[in-house]
């Protein structure tokens, strides 16, 4: 096991479109521990995205359970190839991000989710959720499509804060 390092802004390789997940090697398998023990690493990390710590596929891994304000959950969950298959309402709340360590900012995002995605053993799962759990993991697919949360606020002036330390 190991820690890896997570890129940040402006890091080019923050901005690519993550690859699909096909086979669940060896790799892979060693990669999703590296990377989750990563995600636990930080303290109250709530997810994180494969292509953060320069892995270009399309794996996410969400625990709202670990933040500073309690939410409905479903504990840690390891996500392979997730698509988002419905989603309702919309809400716009403060993020944050491992990748942008100087800012937080307010985003838009549907309220309520409904995805698939494969667990690690490579089982096809369905997900709805809703609240804090389905930002987190839209904020997460977000990534492997090059997208940040900054690419997201409605105005960089008004919706954009800077902050002195990470959590
Ligand atoms: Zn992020």
């Amino acid at each position: 096991m190991a820690t890896l390092e997570v890129l940040t802004l402006p890091d080019p390789r923050l901005k690519l479109v993550s690859t699909p997940i096909t086979d669940i090697t060896a790799e892979i398998d060693r990669f999703v521990q590296d990377f989750t023990e990563t995600m636990q690493s930080f303290r109250g990390c709530v997810g994180l995205a494969a292509p953060q710590v320069d892995f270009p596929f399309r794996i996410v891994a969400v625990d709202v359970s670990v933040g500073r304000k309690p939410h409905p959950n479903h504990g840690l969950m390891v996500m392979l190839n997730p698509v988002v298959t419905a989603c309702e309402g919309s809400e716009s709340m403060r993020e944050g991000c491992l990748s942008v360590p100087d800012f937080t900012g307010n985003v838009r995002r549907p309220t309520n989710i409904s995805l698939t995605y494969l667990d690690p053993t490579g089982k096809e799962c369905h997900l709805d959720t809703e609240g804090f759990e389905a930002r987190a993991i839209l904020h997460e697919i977000d990534h492997l499509d090059g997208l940040l949360f900054l690419d997201r606020v409605s105005s960089l002036k008004d919706d954009v804060f800077r902050r002195k330390n990470y959590l």
